[in-house]
C-alpha cells in the first residue's frame, strides 16, 4: 500500500522510531510506564490539597493535579484561586514528595506558572491556541496536551507538531473525550484514538476519563479500558468531598473508588506489559 505522506513529521513514528520516554523528577513518562496523575479539579483551599496530596502520596501516586485558573463554561462558576492555588498546590506537593501539573490557559501565565508546576497542561479548549503553544515550546517542562473537543487526530497531532518543532520535544497527548450527539455521558470517550494514535506517534498518550465520562461511577471501567487500549497513563479526578467540590464534583471519585481503580490498574498491568509508577512506593500506610 502507498505510503501516504503525513502532514505532521516530528511526531510522527515514521520520523522517529523510538517511543519518546523522559523524567519528570525521578519519575519515567513513556515506554513501559503507566503513570496515574491524581487530584482534584480545581485548587479550591489550603486543607483541601494538602488532604488529597497526602492521601494520594500514601497510595505512590507521584503526580498532583489541581486547577489554578480554570477554564469554566460560565463565567459565574468558580474560575480558581489563581496565584494562591498555585502557592497551595506546589506546597502540598512538595511536602508529599510529588510532582505538580497545571492547566496554564493563556500566554502571559506561562512565566508565573512555570515557577510552580513541573509538567504544563494545555486544556482542551486551548489545544489550537498557537501561540500559547509557540510560548510552551520555548520552556524546558514537559507539557500534557489534551486532544480537542471537537478536534481530528490529526489536528491533535499538528498540535502538538507545533511543540516539538519549537523546541520541546516532552509532550504528553491526552485524549479526554470528544463532543459527539451522544449527551447521557458529558463527553464520548474516543478509545479509537488511543489505539490508532499509537500506530502514529512515538508520543505518550494519556486518558483522562473524568473529563471524558463526567460521570464518577464510569472513572474505574474507563481507566482500565484505556489501560486496555494502550494507554501511557490516566489522569483522574479525585476529591476528599466530592459532593462539595467548587468544580466537577460529579465527575470526581472518592478515595475507596480511587484505590479499586489503583487495585486493579495493577492487576491489568502485567496483561498489558506496562509498569504502574505507583508501585515504586513502599511504605504504605492505611
Ligand atoms: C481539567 O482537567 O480539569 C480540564 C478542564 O480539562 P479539559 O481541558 O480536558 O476540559
Ligand atoms: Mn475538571
Amino acid at each position: 500500500m502507498e505510503n501516504k505522506r503525513k502532514p505532521y513529521q516530528l511526531v510522527s513514528l515514521d520520523w522517529k522510531q523510538e517511543r519518546t520516554v523522559f523524567k519528570v523528577k525521578r519519575v519515567e513518562i513513556g515506554g513501559d510506564n503507566f503513570n496515574v496523575i491524581a487530584g482534584p479539579c480545581a485548587v479550591e483551599n489550603e486543607e483541601q490539597i494538602h488532604t488529597i496530596a497526602s492521601y494520594l502520596s500514601k497510595r505512590g501516586v507521584h503526580f498532583l493535579r489541581g486547577g489554578a485558573y480554570k477554564p469554566r463554561t460560565s463565567p459565574y462558576s468558580f474560575q480558581g484561586l489563581k496565584e494562591e492555588g498555585l502557592k497551595y498546590l506546589k506546597e502540598a506537593a512538595d511536602k508529599n514528595h510529588m510532582a505538580v501539573i497545571t492547566e496554564v490557559m493563556d500566554t502571559n501565565l506561562v512565566e508565573k506558572v512555570y515557577e510552580y508546576t513541573d509538567v504544563f497542561q494545555v486544556g482542551t479548549r486551548n489545544m489550537q491556541n498557537f501561540q500559547l503553544l509557540k510560548t510552551l515550546s520555548k520552556t524546558d517542562k514537559p507539557i500534557m496536551l489534551k486532544r480537542g473537543w471537537s478536534s481530528t487526530i490529526e489536528e491533535w497531532l499538528l498540535a502538538a507538531e507545533y511543540l516539538l518543532l519549537g523546541g520541546n520535544p516532552n509532550v504528553i497527548l491526552c485524549e479526554r473525550g470528544i463532543r459527539t450527539f451522544e449527551n447521557s455521558t458529558r463527553n464520548t470517550l474516543d478509545l479509537n484514538a488511543v489505539a490508532l494514535v499509537k500506530t502514529l506517534s512515538h508520543l505518550p498518550v494519556f486518558v483522562d476519563p473524568s473529563q471524558a465520562t463526567g460521570l464518577r461511577t464510569l472513572v474505574h471501567p474507563m481507566s482500565l479500558a484505556a489501560m486496555s487500549a494502550g494507554a501511557d497513563g490516566i489522569m483522574i479526578e479525585v476529591h476528599n468531598q466530592p459532593q462539595e467540590a467548587l468544580s466537577d464534583g460529579d465527575q470526581s471519585v472518592y478515595f475507596d473508588q480511587f484505590d479499586k481503580i489503583l487495585e486493579d490498574v495493577n492487576s491489568l498491568s502485567s496483561l498489558v506489559g506496562k509498569r504502574p509508577d505507583f508501585r515504586k512506593q513502599v511504605n504504605i500506610e492505611n
